[in-house]
């Protein structure tokens, strides 16, 4: 969804709003996918010459846990602010997706904040332990290796003692 921020700036004087569905499901970000469309809420309103907007992404992001590889699903809320005015949407640095005729592009600043904010390490739990370093099955689903591995410590004390 475009947002004509031009004509924003130049000739309103009322706040404005957009909401969208955003699908970027085929889109490429590192360590994640997001799994189903977004809802974004975009607004936008005066603070003199300048431009107050905010932009609230709803995403749910679908990944591998970083430990034990088992899949995450984790909705993240996102939003962020910025402040801009005519000058610099003219500017060749603005950091906002704007072309020539101050054109704001929604989806491609949605899909810019999700690949700011969503971390490319995630974990199923912050307490993951990980995969059984024996049988290499997450720890969580539970194992036996380990009490194995106890007794087979405790014979060999035991042999010792013997
Ligand atoms: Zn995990
Ligand atoms: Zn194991």
């Amino acid at each position: 969804m475009q947002f004509d921020l031009n004509q924003f700036l130049t000739k309103s004087t009322v706040p404005a709003e957009r909401e969208f569905v955003l699908e970027c499901s085929q889109d490429d970000f590192s360590g994640y996918r997001v799994g189903s469309p977004c809802q974004v809420r975009f607004s936008a309103r005066h603070e003199g010459s300048r431009a107050m907007l905010q932009i609230a992404i709803h995403a749910t992001i679908e990944a591998e846990c970083a430990r034990c590889l088992e899949p995450v699903v984790k909705v993240f809320e996102l939003e962020q602010e910025y402040v801009t005015d005519l000058d610099q949407l003219q500017d060749e640095m603005c950091e906002l997706p704007v072309n020539g005729r101050g054109m704001l592009d929604l989806d491609e600043l949605a899909r810019a904040e999700i690949s700011l904010q969503v971390p490319q390490v995630l974990l199923c739990d912050e307490l993951c332990k990980g995969l059984c370093p024996v049988c290499g099955k997450p720890r969580k689903l539970g194992c036996s290796c380990e009490l194995q591995q106890a007794d087979e410590r405790l014979s060999v004390f035991e042999q010792l003692l013997s």
